[in-house]
């Protein structure tokens, strides 16, 4: 699998005000013009599976329909949440998220740009007293290695025109991150850190993770690994998560949990409801003698990752 991430840089244009959490207004706002526009089908309560199958907007956003191969439903992106603690913008003032896209499936980033320069139009976050919500406009699109760090420009300041630049994220750089990681580790007595940036939200055996346990975080980063690569890859891996997996995972200890839950709730406009999106952010380190079979999921993690939600900025996490 593959996968590309673009980041926004944006201006605020008028007075930005937004909730605690940013990644559900800026998705919120993209989804709601995106289906009004693309979808003939977005006030439908059920959508025909062969409109569900080819409209590039359900498969964006609603797609309902089971995967063949089996696994769950993953949406072909996820979003990045501006990280800054900063929750009001004047004119003028900047900020910038991200768009991570799964597979080689670049036919979607026109719709993503598209949608990102409508929800700066239409405004964002909370509604100010004239009755309207903040406005923004596209300041520059970068085409980013999340890995490597590599650049391109795509859409440069004053510019009109968007570069067809790309920086993808391999599993070649994923090897390669891994093998930094390993060496970093082997300095560090062994011992790996999770820092949580945004609400991580498990779901283990139909209850809500509320400590940052390792296993269930490793068990879900291989399961929605293994779907992307089903669902928008070259297909599923032949891994045997009991036999490659698990035992590593068991024989990962605890060394310290830095982390809290986060309560913060969001909208749905798909159920129609308003949703939490609560999950635990801070840090946890952990210790493994061996750390090989895991290495390399945990950076794809990082890259695609992890929980519910994702597509409106949670499960991103990075590890040292
Ligand atoms: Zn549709």
């Amino acid at each position: 699998m593959i996968a590309h991430h673009f980041r926004f840089l944006v201006t605020a244009e008028t007075p930005i005000f937004f909730h605690d959490f940013k990644g559900s207004a800026l998705r919120g706002a993209m989804a709601g013009y995106l289906k009004r526009t693309y979808c003939p089908e977005w006030r439908a309560e059920k959508t025909e599976p062969l409109h569900q199958a080819l409209c590039p907007i359900c498969q964006l956003l609603s797609y309902e329909l089971a995967p063949e191969g089996g696994g769950d439903i993953r949406r072909p992106f996820a979003l990045r949440p501006p990280l800054t603690t900063q929750n009001v913008f004047t004119p003028g003032e900047s900020f910038d998220f991200g768009l991570t896209l799964f597979g080689n499936q670049l036919i979607y980033f026109p719709y993503l740009v598209l949608a990102v320069q409508a929800a700066g139009e239409d405004g964002v976050g909370v509604r100010g007293e004239n009755g309207r919500r903040g406005r923004f406009r596209i300041a520059r699109i970068d085409a980013v290695n999340l890995l490597s760090g590599a650049t391109q420009p795509v859409l440069a300041p004053g510019a009109t025109t968007v570069q067809t630049a790309t920086a993808p994220i391999t599993h070649e750089d994923v090897f390669q991150a891994a093998q930094a990681l390993k060496e970093q580790l082997q300095r560090n007595a062994m011992h790996l850190t999770v820092e949580f940036a945004t609400p991580l939200r498990l779901i283990q055996a139909g209850h809500i993770v509320k400590e940052a346990a390792f296993f269930p975080l490793m068990k879900q980063i291989v399961l929605r690994v293994l779907d992307l690569c089903a669902q928008h890859g070259e297909g599923r891996p032949d891994i045997v998560l009991k036999r490659d997996i698990f035992p590593a995972a068991d024989a990962v200890s605890p060394v310290a949990d830095e982390t809290r839950w986060w309560d913060v709730a969001g909208y749905s406009s798909r159920l129609g409801r308003e949703q939490r999106l609560g999950g635990l952010i801070g840090k946890a380190t952990y210790w493994a003698e061996n750390w090989d079979a895991l290495l390399p999921w945990l950076v794809w993690g990082e890259v695609v990752q992890v929980g519910k939600n994702v597509v409106k900025g949670c499960g991103v996490y990075q590890l040292s």
